[in-house]
C-alpha cells in the first residue's frame, strides 16, 4: 500500500516535458513551443500588450528564470532595460549570457540597420541595430532552425524532433511567402510609428516611408510631424502604430494627408502558436494592402 502511494506520488512529480524554457516574449515563446512541441514547457516574460523595450525586471520573471535551462531572447538589446537584471537576480548559472542555455534570436540573423550612427545620448533605442527580427517569417524561419540546433544540444534525446519541427515551421513560411508577397504587391508602403514593422516591410518589397518618432525611442515633436506631412503631402500610404504606442501622431499625420491609419499588434496573443503567429502575419499584410 506504502510502495502503491510512493508510486503514484513520483508519477505526479515527475513532468512530462525535457526542457524548462523561458522566452522574453510572446513571439519567443510562440518558437520555442513550435520547436520544442512536447518535449518543452515555455514561460513567456514579457506581455504582448507591453512595450518590450520599457519593461522592468519583476519578481516573477526572476522566479520564472531560476529553474530555466534555456533562456530565449530577442536580443539586439530589445530587453536591455530589464533582462540583464532579471538574469542577475535568478542567479542561475544554466541561462547566463555565453552560455548554452542562453539563446538570442537577432545574433542567428543579418540585422538591419546596424554601424548607422545610432546616437545613445539622444535616447536612440536601436543602437546596435533593429531588433524587431520577429515580424520577419523568414528570418524566424532561420532562428527556428538555430534554436532546434541548440535545444539538440541541451536535451539530444528529442533532437530528431527538433529539428523535423523546425523543418516544418520553414516549409510553412515558404509555401506562404509567395501570396504574402503578391496580396502586398503594389501597396505604397507605410509610415511607422517605431520602427518596429521594418523586417516586415523588407521581407515584403515595401518602402518604410517615415516614422513618428524622430529616433527610436524617442517621442515625436510637432516640428518632425510637420516636415513628415509636407514630405508624404499627395502621397499614398498608411499609417500603422503598435496598440501601446501612443496613437496622437500618427492620427494626426493620417489625417493630414487623408490615409488611412490602423493599430497592429507586434507579437501574437500570450501562449501563441504557429498559426496565431501566420494570422498576425496576415493581418499585417492586408492593413499594408490598403496603402494604394
Ligand atoms: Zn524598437
Amino acid at each position: 500500500m506504502r510502495a502503491w502511494a510512493f508510486l503514484l506520488l513520483s508519477i505526479a512529480t515527475v513532468p512530462v516535458w525535457a526542457l524548462e524554457v523561458v522566452a522574453t516574449t510572446a513571439s519567443m515563446g510562440m518558437l520555442a513551443r513550435t520547436v520544442g512541441g512536447p518535449q518543452v514547457r515555455v514561460t513567456e516574460l514579457a506581455p504582448p500588450e507591453r512595450d518590450a523595450h520599457q519593461l522592468q525586471a519583476r519578481p516573477s520573471m526572476i522566479r520564472a528564470l531560476r529553474d530555466a535551462q534555456l533562456l530565449v531572447a530577442v536580443g539586439a538589446e530589445l530587453e536591455i532595460g530589464w533582462l540583464p537584471a532579471a538574469i542577475a537576480g535568478a542567479a542561475n548559472p544554466a541561462i547566463q549570457p555565453g552560455r548554452s542555455g542562453y539563446f538570442e534570436a537577432a545574433a542567428q540573423v543579418p540585422l538591419l540597420e546596424t554601424g548607422q550612427s545610432a546616437d545613445r545620448a539622444h535616447g536612440d533605442v536601436h543602437a546596435v541595430g533593429n531588433p524587431h527580427v520577429n515580424l520577419d517569417p523568414m528570418r524566424m524561419a532561420s532562428i527556428a532552425r538555430a534554436l532546434a540546433m541548440r535545444m539538440a544540444q541541451l536535451e539530444a534525446a528529442s533532437a530528431a524532433g527538433f529539428h523535423e519541427r523546425a523543418r516544418r515551421f520553414a516549409d510553412e513560411v515558404a509555401a506562404r511567402a509567395p501570396q504574402w508577397r503578391a496580396r502586398a504587391a503594389g501597396s505604397a508602403g507605410a509610415v511607422l510609428h517605431h520602427k518596429d514593422g521594418l523586417y516586415l516591410l523588407d521581407f515584403l518589397g515595401l518602402p518604410l516611408l517615415g516614422t513618428i518618432e524622430p529616433l527610436p525611442g524617442v517621442p515625436p515633436t510637432a516640428s518632425h510631424l510637420q516636415a513628415l506631412a509636407q514630405r508624404l503631402a499627395s502621397s499614398k500610404g498608411i499609417v500603422i502604430h503598435a496598440p501601446y504606442q501612443m496613437p496622437a501622431g500618427a492620427q494626426k499625420l493620417a489625417e493630414r494627408l487623408a490615409w488611412p491609419v490602423a493599430a497592429l499588434p507586434l507579437d501574437p496573443a500570450a501562449g501563441s502558436d504557429a498559426t496565431a503567429y501566420f494570422a498576425l502575419i496576415d493581418r499585417w499584410v492586408d492593413t499594408l494592402a490598403l496603402a494604394r
